[in-house]
């Protein structure tokens, strides 16, 4: 509710699906602000689309004809009347052009301004920025680099190894690592070569490449109108390919100095860029020092740890600031209490991590004190096979790292889904690992623990 008690908003669309849309609807719910599902034909049974208020089909299974579909995100608005849009994550979050669209229509995009989606869309063009507000980066390249010789020329400045990055990079793609003067020439061609193929776009950058770095990340929060916070950082350096696996807060590596010290750098940053809304800025880790490597504009997948430990509810704080109230809390009381953990679990076999959509013929899910599950699966739902294979995220909080550690394993014991593959049972290696209880890992350790099979017996 306003100051004067009405509602920020009076509809909702949320033009997401899966666990996101739940968890849209429910801050929705909560604010007393009346919901929009929109679903392609293969979601028409999802939960989302049953507890939302009103529900619009959008187009075929494929997400580019669906949930990717302007014309027919902006056709559902104005059908039902909603006056704001939340795009979740993925799919239309980041997408500048839609966030104009809407405005021009009179609709609120319930994220950031549409230029600061663009700035940092653009890998070159986001360091750029971050440089300039403050906040440290990898060294490398000023910009794009036109060729090879200019390449060889930055590489030994800096020093190999180097890494050769796609400026319109995505998931890891068009990345590659030279060693000496000898590997440049593969490296750069290769990485412009996979540019070119996978985002018609071959302009690349070099940066210094860092052996054995953690994945840190800070999440902060603007007003738009020259305030901002963070709360604290999430350590997600347990990736598989690029994607994160396990996520938690705080991180085990940081102490209360470090994190004050970059969380008050990423916050003036953002204060100074006018930055509205939620938004993430990644940093690499390594030997204390922090390394920018982009921004990510928008609510996180694993957003839950940081509510866990601070209380705050982000999409609550989205829609407030969206519809131009201040933020709900000051930098002052914002406060880290305990620990949390968050595990993806995909319904993919967790050795071969093939996908396994399908019937989940029975589900039980965990709970009691310090267990969150953000799901929108049910006994009986059949997983379609044309999106992402995340069905859950378990969520768990404890006073200290230990304590939630200690929660996590009876959690993962009592989950229980049948007639389907999950990666449950890989996280029931992890929580009883040596490395991840001292909390000693880095970007590379859950590939290094995946090579050694241990789902071979
Ligand atoms: P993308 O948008 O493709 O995900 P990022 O810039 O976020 O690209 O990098 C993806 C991942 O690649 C990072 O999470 C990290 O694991 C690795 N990476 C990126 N830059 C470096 C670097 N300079 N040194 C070492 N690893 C890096």
């Amino acid at each position: 509710m306003s100051a004067r008690g009405r509602p920020m908003f009076n509809k909702i669309l949320i033009a997401n699906r899966g666990e996101i849309a739940l968890r849209v609807l429910r801050a929705c719910k909560e604010l007393g602000i009346k919901t929009v599902a929109v679903h392609s034909t293969a979601d028409a049974n999802a939960m989302h689309v049953r507890l939302a208020d009103e529900s619009v089909c959008i187009g075929p299974p494929p997400a580019r004809d669906s949930y990717l579909n302007i014309p027919q995100l902006v056709a559902a608005c104005e059908i039902t009347g909603a006056d704001a849009v939340h795009p979740g994550y993925g799919f239309l979050s980041e997408n500048a052009r839609f966030a104009e669209i809407l405005e021009a229509h009179g609709i609120t995009f319930i994220g950031p301004k549409s230029e600061h989606i663009r700035i940092m869309g653009d890998k070159i063009e986001a360091k750029r920025t971050a440089i300039r507000l403050g906040i440290p980066v990898v060294p490398g390249s000023e910009g794009g680099v036109a060729n090879e010789d200019e390449a060889r020329v930055i590489a030994r400045n800096i020093g190999y190894p180097v890494l050769i990055k796609a400026a319109a990079g995505g998931g890891g793609r068009g990345m590659k690592v030279a060693r000496s003067d000898e590997d440049l020439s593969e490296a750069f061609n290769t990485a412009r070569t996979e540019a070119r193929n996978a985002f018609g776009d071959d302009a690349v950058y070099i940066e210094k490449y860092l052996e054995k770095p953690r994945h840190i990340e800070i999440q902060v929060f603007g007003d738009g109108k020259g305030k901002a916070i963070h709360l604290g950082e999430r350590d997600c350096s347990l990736q598989r390919r690029h994607q994160k696996v396990w996520e938690e807060a705080p991180s085990p590596a940081l102490n209360v100095e470090q994190r004050e010290r970059i969380g008050g750098i990423v916050a003036k940053a953002m204060a100074d860029l006018g930055y509205s809304g939620a938004g993430t800025i990644e940093f690499l880790y390594e030997d204390g020092e922090f390394y920018f490597i982009e921004m990510n504009t928008r609510l996180q997948v694993e957003h839950p740890v940081t509510e866990m430990i601070t209380g705050i509810d982000l999409v609550l704080e989205q829609i407030r600031v969206a519809s131009g109230a201040p933020l709900s809390v000051t930098q002052d009381e914002v406060r880290i209490d305990g620990h949390a953990i968050e595990c993806r679990i995909n319904a993919e076999n967790a050795a071969t991590f093939t996908p396994s959509p399908g019937r989940i013929s029975y589900y039980h899910p965990p709970g009691g004190l310090g267990v969150r599950v953000d799901s929108a699966v049910y006994q009986g739902y059949v997983i379609p096979p044309y999106y992402d294979s995340l069905i859950g995220k378990l969520i768990v909080k404890g006073r200290s790292r230990v304590e939630c550690m200690m929660r996590l394993r009876r959690c993962l014991d009592e989950y229980v889904v049948d007639g389907i593959d999950t990666t449950l049972p890989l996280f029931r290696k992890l929580v009883d690992n040596p490395d991840i209880a001292n909390g000693m890992y880095n970007i590379h350790w859950l590939e290094k623990f995946l090579a050694t099979k241990p789902f071979d017996e």
